[in-house]
C-alpha cells in the first residue's frame, strides 16, 4: 500500500509589527486548532476548510495509507521565533524519519513565514527535508496564495498548489489538488518547473477575486492548467520584508519548455493587466460619510483594511471607530478590537455597569492612540465563536472573554466588540455570539481586509475599504522595505524600488 506522510507548518509573518509567533502562539487554538499530532493531525482538522483536510480526505479516497505527522499554524504576526521554527522544523523531520520508509510526502504550508534566523522559512524546511531524505521523495505542497513564492520553495517541491480565491473559500480543495499531484509525482510523473515573479506589488484590499483583474487573472490561469499543465499564480503578502516579497507564477509542465512558455504566458498576462487594479482607498471619515449617505435598508460595510489581524496587525487601532464617533453614527457595530484588559473590565463590573476606560490604540502605530468615551456593558461572552460563513464555517474559533461595549455619547449608537485574542472578523458569528445581529444594523464596522466579504458581503447593500492608521500598508510606496529586492514597482504602475536599504 502507497504510504503518505501528511504535516502542515503555516505563518504569515509581518514584518512591521513587534509581535512574534513563539510555541505558545502555536499551541495556541484561534480560528484554527492548536498544534496537532500524530492521530490529532486527521481528527482535529475534520470537516475545515484547510488544505491538509481537503489532502486528507483525498487520500482516504483514493485508499492509500495516511500517516499523520504534525500540523500548526499560529495568528499572523511579527517573525516565528528561532525556539518554535527549530521545534516544529525538527519534530516534523523526526516524526517521518520514524514512520520509516514513504512513498511520498504532502506539506501545508503558507509560503510568507520569516523567522528571526531564515527570511524564507519554507524554503528552509524544504531545504531541511531534503537534505534528510534525499531528491527522490515526491513532496507536493500547497500555498496560501499570500505566499511570497522563492527560487528555494520551487527547487525543493516537487510541485506547488496555491489558493485560488481571496476570501480563501478553496483552501480544502488546494489540499486535494496538491494530493491528486503527489499521486501523480509517486507515479513517476516529475513535472519541470519555471517560476516567474511578477514585477509590481499588489495591495491588500486589491486582491480580491469577486471581481477586476484579480478575477480574470486566475481565470486565465485555471484555463491554461490541463491534464498535464498546471499554472499557479500567487499575490504575495505585502506585509513581509524579504527579497521575494510579490506576486509570482509557477508551471508545471512534462518538459521545461512547455513550462517556460506557460509561465512566460502567464507573466505577458499579469503584466497586461497591471493598469486595471482599483487601489483607491478612501479615508476613514470618508467611507464613513460614503455609508451614513447610502439609503436605509441593508447596511454598509466598512473594512479597517490595514488593521487586519489576519495580515499579522495588532486589531486595536481606533481610526474607524473615531471617524464613527466624529460623524455621530447611529446603528453601527464595530468588531473585533483586541483589547484583553477591558474585556476583563467589562467581565468584572457585568452588564448594564458604566465605565469611563481607554480602549485600543496600544500598540504604537503613527497616528493612532486609545480611545477614551464613557461606556456601557451590553453584553459578555465567554468568546467561543461557531463559524456558519462560507470561508470557516464548521469550525469554532476561542477568541477569550468578550465585551460588547455601547459608547455613551448623545446622538451616537456604537457598539464595539473587544476580544481578549486577536482574530480576523471575517464571519457575522463574531458579533452574533455576543447578541448582535449584524443584518440589523445601519453600519458595520469590521478590522479585516478581504476575507470579511465572504460573510458580510451578501447582507450587505455596500462595502467600503477605508484607509485608517495601521501596520498592513495598502499604500505600497508607504511601506518601509529593508529588504525588497531592486525593481519591483511599489504598487501595480507604482514608481519602481531601489533595492534592499544595504545590500548584502
Ligand atoms: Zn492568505
Amino acid at each position: 500500500m502507497t504510504r503518505i506522510a501528511f504535516a502542515g507548518f503555516q505563518h504569515e509573518t509581518n514584518s512591521f509589527v513587534s509581535s512574534q509567533a513563539g510555541l505558545e502562539e502555536y499551541r495556541m487554538a484561534d480560528s484554527w486548532p492548536g498544534l496537532l499530532d500524530g492521530i490529532a493531525v486527521v481528527t482535529g482538522t475534520q470537516g475545515l476548510n484547510l488544505p491538509i483536510t481537503g489532502a486528507i480526505e483525498a487520500a482516504e479516497h483514493a485508499g492509500v495509507e495516511i500517516i499523520p505527522i504534525l500540523w500548526g499554524s499560529a495568528e499572523p504576526s511579527g517573525p516565528v521565533t528561532s525556539e518554535a521554527f527549530e521545534v516544529i522544523s525538527t519534530a516534523i523531520i523526526d516524526a517521518i524519519k520514524s514512520a520509516g520508509a514513504i512513498d511520498g510526502l504532502y506539506l501545508d504550508l503558507h509560503g510568507a513565514m520569516i523567522t528571526e534566523r531564515h527570511d524564507d522559512g519554507e524554503g528552509e524546511l524544504l531545504r531541511r527535508i531534503r537534505a534528510v531524505f534525499g531528491d527522490a521523495l515526491p513532496v507536493a505542497i500547497s500555498l496560501d496564495m499570500h505566499a511570497n513564492v522563492t527560487a528555494e520553495m520551487v527547487k525543493h517541491a516537487t510541485s506547488i498548489s496555491i489558493y485560488r480565491t481571496y476570501p480563501h473559500l478553496d483552501m480544502a480543495e488546494t489540499g486535494a489538488r496538491a494530493f491528486a499531484q503527489l499521486q501523480r509525482h509517486i507515479q513517476d510523473e516529475r513535472p519541470a518547473k519555471a517560476f516567474r515573479q511578477i514585477p509590481y506589488i499588489i495591495p491588500m484590499h486589491a486582491q480580491f477575486t469577486g471581481d477586476g483583474a484579480m478575477k480574470r487573472l486566475y481565470e486565465i490561469a485555471i484555463q491554461a492548467s490541463d491534464a498535464t499543465v498546471q499554472v499557479e499564480l500567487a499575490v504575495g503578502f505585502t506585509g513581509g520584508d524579504m527579497a521575494d516579497t510579490g506576486p509570482s507564477i509557477i508551471a508545471h509542465a512534462p518538459d521545461q519548455a512547455t513550462a517556460e512558455t506557460a509561465a512566460d504566458e502567464m507573466l505577458k498576462q499579469a503584466l497586461n493587466a497591471e493598469p486595471e487594479f482599483d487601489c483607491h482607498l478612501p479615508t476613514a471619515r470618508d467611507a464613513v460619510e460614503t455609508a451614513m449617505n447610502c439609503p436605509a435598508g441593508k447596511p454598509v460595510t466598512i473594512a479597517d483594511v490595514q488593521d487586519n489581524p489576519g495580515g499579522g496587525t495588532p486589531s486595536d487601532t481606533t481610526g474607524v471607530l473615531r471617524a464613527l464617533v466624529d460623524k455621530n453614527a447611529q446603528g453601527a457595530i464595530l468588531g473585533l478590537i483586541h483589547d484583553p484588559t477591558v474585556a476583563a473590565q467589562a467581565h468584572e463590573l457585568g452588564v448594564g455597569a458604566t465605565f469611563e476606560t481607554a480602549i485600543g490604540g496600544r500598540s504604537g502605530i503613527d497616528g493612532d492612540a486609545p480611545f477614551i468615551g464613557h461606556f456601557r456593558v451590553n453584553a459578555l461572552s465567554n468568546g467561543r465563536v461557531t463559524y456558519e460563513g462560507e470561508m470557516y464555517g464548521g469550525g469554532i474559533a476561542e477568541i477569550g472573554p468578550t465585551a460588547c461595549l455601547a459608547l455613551l455619547k448623545p446622538d451616537t449608537d456604537i457598539q464595539i466588540v473587544l476580544s481578549s485574542v486577536r482574530n480576523q472578523c471575517l464571519d457575522r458569528g463574531y458579533f452574533r455570539h455576543i447578541g448582535i445581529e449584524p443584518e440589523t444594523v445601519r453600519i458595520i464596522a469590521v478590522k479585516s481586509t478581504v476575507h470579511y466579504r465572504a460573510d458580510f458581503e451578501p447582507i450587505s447593500q455596500a462595502v467600503i475599504s477605508a484607509g485608517a492608521p495601521g501596520s498592513l500598508h495598502c499604500d505600497i510606496q508607504a511601506i518601509p522595505y529593508q529588504k525588497l529586492r531592486a525593481g519591483v514597482r511599489l504598487g501595480p504602475l507604482g514608481p519602481t524600488h531601489k533595492g534592499p536599504a544595504n545590500p548584502k
